[in-house]
């Protein structure tokens, strides 16, 4: 199963891709992550990106498109994957399509999780994101068992440089106008199922796994 998991940033891609991808046997591909642990251990991938991360803008669509190919060559993407952060672009929808027809697949269903401007810079302002693993929490609505330690690995809380309120909105006005097409792209195909964000943390995860369920058991017949 291929699962593109669409959203705006901050609207709980991260949250739920961990746990999505555990309970259905997938790989969760995150490709922020991907590029920030490049930048952490300093590749050549991760000095060409850096500065995009930190000003908020998108690293160009080759350079990620080839970096997602290679990770989909990964023996433990075979079972399928969930997408968590791409495509952000049309061109790399379509790229996407490309690479997975060569191996005669397709993108199976695309969750998109709709939060309100407002609620999505309270989100990214609070977010706090341990060192080790990227586990991700929220100063109120999600915070940790003690302060600015990660309740699963004990690693450090930090947050994030382009979390910063100007970067922040950059960052939106990019998934808006880039994105965007993305989402009518896969609407279109009549695969967008829409899932309200702004529900706890665990009604959007039921609500995602219905939708994931929806689209890989056989419809029965009456
Ligand atoms: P994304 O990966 O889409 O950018 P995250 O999963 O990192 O978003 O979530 C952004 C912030 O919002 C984090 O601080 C997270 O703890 C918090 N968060 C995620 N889902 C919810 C929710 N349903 N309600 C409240 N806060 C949430
Ligand atoms: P968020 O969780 O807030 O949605 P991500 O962690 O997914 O943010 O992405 C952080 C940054 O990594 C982006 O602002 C961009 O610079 C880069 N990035 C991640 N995914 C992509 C992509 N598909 N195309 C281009 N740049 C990307």
């Amino acid at each position: 199963m291929i699962v593109v998991l669409l959203g705006a940033p901050g609207s709980g891609k991260g949250t739920q891709g961990g746990p999505l991808s555990a309970k259905f046997g997938l790989a969760h591909v995150a490709t922020g992550d991907m590029f920030r642990e490049h930048i952490k251990t300093g590749t050549e991938l991760g000095q060409l990106a850096q500065s995009y991360l930190n000003s908020g803008a998108l690293v160009p669509d080759e350079v990620t498109v080839r970096m997602v190919r290679e990770r989909l060559q990964r023996p433990d993407a075979t079972n399928g994957v969930i997408l968590d952060g791409f495509p952000r672009t049309l061109p790399q929808a379509t790229a996407l399509d490309e690479a997975l027809n060569d191996e005669g697949k397709q993108v199976d269903v695309v969750p998109c999780v709709s939060v309100s401007t407002d609620e999505l810079l309270r989100r990214l302002g609070g977010r706090w994101i341990c060192r080790a693993s990227g586990h991700t929490y929220h100063i109120d609505s999600n915070p940790p068992k003690t302060a600015g330690v990660c309740d699963v690995d004990g690693s450090e809380l930090y947050q994030r440089e382009d979390d910063s309120i100007d970067v922040a909105r950059k960052r939106l006005g990019i998934y808006f106008e880039q994105t965007g097409p993305v989402v009518d792209y896969y609407r279109g195909r009549g695969a967008l199922v829409e899932v309200n964000g702004e529900q706890s943390i665990d009604e959007v995860f039921r609500d995602l796994a219905e939708a994931l369920k929806a689209r890989t058991e056989p419809t029965r017949a009456v």
